[in-house]
Formats: C-alpha cells, sequence, structure tokens
C-alpha cells in the first residue's frame, strides 16, 4: 500500500497571513454593514487574489469531437474573463456532454439495460449557496444546464424522472426520443449478445451463439462489461465515466459540476452518486470542492465528496483530504463480492479537489494506466496524475 504523501497542513483557521487578513477584515466589515448580524459570515473566508484553476476528471481535457478548447480550457478561459465560475464550468461540461464521441455523458452516453439512455448530474454554486441536481433525466443532451436551472429556478435541490424532464420541457429545453448515437447503441446491443445470447443472437457468431462451454448467464452479466473492456471494445471511462469539475477564480469564488450517463446497463432508475449533492460533488464557498468518478455506490455509502471538504475545512490538503476519503471507502468496502484477491476494493474511485487557497489534488483508489486528471492554470491545460491510496490494480 503507499502512504499516503504528507502534505502542509492548512493554517486557514486561526492563523492567516497579513494579505488573508486585510481581505478577511474588509469582507468581515462589507458583510456587518450590509447583512443581518447573525447567521451570515461562514466559518472562513475565502481569501482575494487566488491563482485561478479548474480541475476535471480527464475527459475534461480530451479533444474528441474536432473542438479547439476542451473542457478545462473553456471553463478557464470564461472564468477568467470575468464570467460567473459556475457558467464557466457548465459550458466546459457541455462540450463533453454534446460530443457524441465521449460514451459517458449526456448525447452518446451509455443507456441502461433497457438501452435508454438516463442522465444523471448536479452542480453547487459556492459564493451563492444555491445548488441543483437532476437524476434519471432522458431526453436532455445537457442535463448539466437542467440541473443550473433547479439551482437558479426553484426552491429544490433535486428533481428526477419524469419530473425533471417536464421541468426542463416547461422551461424551453428541446426533449428527445432518444440521445443514442450508433455507437452507444452497438455497444448496449454486443452488451446484450453478451449477457443474453439465447435472445439477442450475434449475426458474426453464427446463430447458436449459447454455445456449450460458456459461462452461465450470471457470470456473464458480471463479466461482459469487463470482457468488453478487455478486448478493446470500451474503454475504462466508458465503463466507468462521468465528468466533475471544479473551479476557483482569483476572487476566490468556488463552483463545481458533475455530469454523467452513470453505470452502464444500469437497472432502469438506477441513480448514482453523480447528482447526489456530498457525494458526486460537494462545493463550499469558505472551503473548497471535490467531485468524484467511479463506482458510485462506493461515495454514496461514504458521501465521501463532503467528507473531503469538512477535511480542508479541518485545514487538511486537498490531497489529504482526498486520501482519507478513499481511506473510508477502503475501510467500508467489505462484502466479498467488491474485494479482490488481495481483500482489497475491486473497483475504481477518483476524486478532484480544490481549495480556497487554489490548491488542489486529483487521487484515486488505484493507479491506472489512464489515471489522470485535468488541470488548467495560468500555464495553460494538461492532464497530470492522479495519487493513488493503493498499489497494483482494482483486479488484484
Ligand atoms: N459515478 C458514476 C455513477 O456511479 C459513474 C462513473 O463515474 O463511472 O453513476
Amino acid at each position: 500500500m503507499v502512504p499516503p504523501l504528507r502534505c502542509e497542513e492548512d493554517s486557514m483557521s486561526p492563523t492567516l497571513n497579513r494579505r488573508e487578513f486585510v481581505a478577511s477584515a474588509a469582507a468581515g466589515l462589507a458583510a456587518a454593514r450590509s447583512a443581518p448580524a447573525l447567521g451570515r459570515a461562514p466559518a472562513v473566508q475565502a481569501p482575494r487574489n487566488v491563482p485561478p484553476v479548474v480541475v476535471a476528471s480527464a475527459n475534461g481535457h480530451r479533444y474528441t469531437n474536432g473542438g479547439t478548447e476542451t473542457c478545462v480550457e473553456t471553463a478557464f478561459r470564461r472564468m477568467t474573463g470575468g464570467g460567473d465560475v459556475l457558467d464557466a464550468l457548465v459550458a466546459g461540461v457541455n462540450i463533453v456532454e454534446l460530443d457524441p464521441e465521449d460514451a459517458s455523458v449526456g448525447y452518446g452516453g451509455r443507456p441502461n439495460a433497457d438501452g435508454v439512455v438516463q442522465l444523471d448530474a448536479c452542480c453547487m454554486h459556492g459564493p451563492k449557496r444555491r445548488a441543483g441536481g437532476v437524476a434519471a433525466l432522458e431526453g436532455v443532451r445537457t442535463p448539466s444546464n437542467v440541473a443550473r436551472m433547479v439551482a437558479d429556478l426553484t426552491d429544490h435541490h433535486l428533481l428526477v424522472g419524469a419530473g425533471a424532464q417536464r421541468f426542463a420541457r416547461q422551461l424551453g429545453f428541446t426533449i428527445e426520443d432518444d440521445l443514442n448515437t450508433e455507437r452507444s447503441r452497438r455497444l448496449w446491443l454486443d452488451w446484450k449478445r453478451r449477457i443474453d445470447p439465447g435472445h439477442y443472437l450475434d449475426p458474426d457468431r453464427g446463430l447458436d451463439s449459447d454455445r456449450a462451454g460458456e459461462p452461465a448467464a450470471a457470470a456473464r452479466r458480471d463479466g461482459a462489461g469487463l470482457d468488453m473492456l478487455a478486448e478493446g471494445v470500451l474503454t475504462e471511462d466508458e465503463l466507468y465515466g462521468t465528468i466533475n469539475c471544479d473551479g476557483i477564480n482569483a476572487a476566490g469564488e468556488v463552483c463545481g459540476v458533475t455530469t454523467t450517463s452513470g453505470l452502464a446497463w444500469k437497472i432502469p432508475g438506477r441513480v448514482g452518486d453523480s447528482p447526489i449533492l456530498g457525494a458526486g460533488l460537494y462545493v463550499d464557498g469558505a472551503v473548497g470542492a471535490a467531485g468524484s468518478t467511479g463506482r458510485g455506490e462506493a461515495n454514496l455509502y461514504n458521501l465521501a465528496s463532503f467528507l473531503i471538504v469538512e477535511q480542508m475545512r479541518a485545514g487538511r490538503h486537498p490531497l489529504d483530504a482526498g486520501m482519507e476519503a478513499l481511506g473510508r471507502v477502503r475501510a467500508n468496502t467489505v462484502e466479498p463480492r467488491l474485494l479482490n484477491g488481495r481483500g482489497l476494493p475491486a473497483f475504481g474511485l477518483s476524486f478532484y479537489i480544490l481549495d480556497r487557497r487554489g490548491r488542489y489534488a486529483g487521487v484515486s483508489m488505484y493507479a491506472g494506466e489512464n489515471s489522470r486528471y485535468a488541470v488548467c492554470t495560468e500555464n495553460g491545460a494538461e492532464l497530470a496524475p492522479l495519487e493513488p491510496l493503493l498499489e497494483g490494480s482494482a483486479r488484484g
């Protein structure tokens, strides 16, 4: 096991440096002048002149659809150009949602077991303390925009299924009958043939595709996605893919967004961690942001994004806070079906984290071949390695 790197402890609470003290005092005075006395001031004030940064999962810095700018580049440009941070981040993830080649998010995302694309998303606006999400939403290519409308236009934080779609329709979003692309449909059909070869015949294998010697149906179902990975039919990001994108501007304003088609070929109606505040995303405007990709159920059980933000509130560096959350997930993973041959979690889970000072980290349960996350700073965008909690791989 790789021990977590020890990072400099954050001195945010008791000892502010001079610049932060001046900013904090000025903000305090302004607040005292303009706000009622009770319940207004957050526990810690965001410093001014933060180095702006946008972090995201790796698909936030990939050109797959002929575009000239990636998600993190777009978000960074808009945010540093004076745009609202959440507007900038949503514009960034829209690129990935609309990209038919990205089979983990939005249009062309992986459908559920019935072949229907059901999307989940949420967003949080740190300065405004507003949040919104949608789950199991069908027919809208950009669920992050609908989540934004839930945050901005309703008293609620989460709309699901038919209600979420009706809300989107009422607001003028185009509702499509089917968000599958040729590719997402082909992958679903491939999966279906593997798990149910008696009914979904594969013309390339001949009509008798339920051959003797092949594994039983249940084993096929469990292994079908992994087989498709091994055969290169699917990428790891497509089996477990999502985009989380978080940003902070020079004024210390933090926001985040997460959007996904969820687990490939999930039970219809299944909602993962992505649209759940505290799980797929958590933002506290005075502390920082954390969001995730990977096995949603493991994250939901531990509300790990909330845990990470609380760790940062207590003064921990984003890297240490992320490692703490991964350690918690690992400790709470006890069912044999979820453990590999070494008794360790048999799944991947990653977090993308930044704090109010503009410090950031990307952490994952294991280091895989594609263990990277996207970062954009004033020096440009790059893919940086995720820091793993555990050595080896999820498979054993
Ligand atoms: N976390 C997402 C979910 O469980 C899926 C993923 O990131 O792969 O729905």
